[in-house]
């Protein structure tokens, strides 16, 4: 059996997506074997994520400033909103360079079966920015073509026409890839379905 020390951290990194029991040991014992460098790289990379990451109060992007720089950049189109799921998928749209609008993220899509996450999400706050600009063009809902992320974008289209018909509704061109994440799309894939979308 293992120290309490060592058994500590495995049972921490457990918790993250994907690690089990013989992952979170490798990790334990590459750190014992790789020395203090590593370990204290590794603690203030984790301190300054806690220290500087802040959620923008406009689309919910993860940044070190409030609001995000994508938010706080004039030359993007205010008018145009892409809904994503999570904050992964802006860095994959942006690094398409097929988009200059803005983003919003909704943390997570409405799952069928448990309809009490919805309150979890940032509907709310989508809904407010809605009301909030009356000159808003356009809404890109920019989630995956899975059960989940079709439910999302058929409830999101209702509720933002009630409260301005006038809004063109778009989503991506079909293509991608069905139920996986935005993220894994390939460059080229999602770049075209942002600028076929329909
Ligand atoms: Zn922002």
């Amino acid at each position: 059996m293992f120290s309490p020390s060592i058994n500590q951290l495995i049972e921490s990194l457990k918790k993250l997506p994907s690690v089990g029991q013989h992952t979170a040991e490798r990790y334990v014992f590459h750190w014992l074997k790789s020395g203090k460098g590593e370990v204290n790289e590794l603690k203030d990379a984790l301190d300054n994520l806690l220290k500087n990451t802040k959620s923008c109060g406009v689309c919910w992007n993860f940044s070190d400033t409030n609001p995000c720089p994508i938010c706080a950049n004039d030359k993007r189109d205010h008018n145009q909103i892409c809904v994503v799921a999570a904050v992964p998928d802006i860095a994959a749209l942006e690094k398409t360079s097929a988009y200059s609008g803005v983003y919003h993220v909704l943390r997570g899509s409405i799952d069928g079966g448990d309809l009490d996450n919805m309150t979890e999400l940032k509907i709310k706050e989508l809904v407010k920015r809605v009301e909030q600009n009356k000159d808003l063009q356009e809404i890109i809902l920019a989630l995956s073509p899975d059960m989940n992320g079709e439910t999302t974008m058929l409830y999101l289209k209702k509720e933002i026409l009630n409260i301005n018909p006038k809004i063109k509704i778009t989503r991506l061109a079909r293509g991608l890839p069905m139920g996986s994440d935005l993220q894994y799309a390939d460059e080229i894939t999602l770049g075209s379905a942002m600028k076929n979308r329909v």
